[in-house]
């Protein structure tokens, strides 16, 4: 079950902070705070400052133990006239991964299966690692349509990857009803669902399927965490607002490496 997939714990800085100088901070403070700690520590910051942020830390890696940096999506297109938004050759100039799929940009940003299946292809082509998220609302859930929602949304997001193997893929898995609510879902939920995903992933890929790492992400805190990470299928945690405190976000890295040490 634990195969050789190194854990990942990746924070979304979503809108914040305001300034170019308190990301810079808050980047060089987590860049220290996660210093040697064996597994992959990224911070996705909003894209505007991804390049001051890739300056200050010295460009970002996808080795464990060393800081990597994320966008928070990308256009599908590698250039083109799209306004507003940021092509996969830019992402990939500051950057090595990119959250596709957000439940919150689903939601007011109109991204769709679809929209999201072209821009994991667009980020695997572009050598980038796409952190795919896919989960249930509330309604769904109370509807006993959680397995159903997983499994379409997983199909659709890998439906135009060559293979699985190699891609470089990351699922996280992020019940929408536990996004910035404080209500975590629990360990036990946590593993039903990557183990889903595992098995949906290992229909068309066995080998590849062991390599993807898949995340919990929903109100995961430092206080929390290590009941996610107690699970088999549960190799690490996309984090919103607790990534915000560099200490707090190291914690949650330093629970992934003593759970898989
Ligand atoms: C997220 O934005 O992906 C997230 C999991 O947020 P939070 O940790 O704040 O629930």
């Amino acid at each position: 079950m634990i195969a050789s997939r190194p854990p990942i714990v990746a924070g979304n800085w979503k809108m914040h902070p305001a300034s170019s100088a308190e990301a810079v901070g808050l980047a060089l403070s987590v860049r220290d705070a996660v210093a040697g700690l064996a597994a992959r520590s990224v911070i996705c910051p909003p894209t505007i400052w991804l390049s001051p942020v890739a300056d200050a830390v010295g460009g970002g890696s996808t080795e464990p133990g060393r800081l990597g940096i994320g966008a928070q999506t990308m256009r599908a297109e590698e250039a083109g006239a799209y306004t507003g938004e940021t092509s996969p050759l830019m992402v990939a100039a500051v950057a090595q991964y990119v959250i596709l799929g957000h439940s919150e940009r689903r939601q007011y940003d109109n991204e769709t299966d679809a929209s999201v299946a072209a821009k994991v292809a667009s980020a695997v082509a572009h050598r980038l690692v796409p952190i795919a998220a896919i989960g249930e609302r509330a309604d769904e859930r109370r509807a006993g349509l959680t397995a159903a929602v997983i499994e379409r949304q997983l199909r659709a997001a890998i439906s135009l990857l060559p293979t699985i193997a190699g891609s470089g893929l990351v699922i996280a898995y992020e019940p929408v009803w536990a996004i910035g609510t404080g209500d975590a879902a629990s360990g036990e939920d946590a593993q039903a669902a990557a183990a889903q995903i595992r098995a949906i992933l290992a229909e068309s890929d066995p080998v590849g399927a062991d390599e993807v790492a898949i995340l919990y992400g929903g109100s995961c805190t430092p206080d929390n965490a290590a009941e996610f990470f107690a699970e088999g299928d549960v190799d690490g945690a996309l984090v919103g607002g607790a990534s915000l405190n560099a200490e707090g976000f190291a914690r949650i890295v330093q629970l992934v490496v003593e759970a898989r040490g």
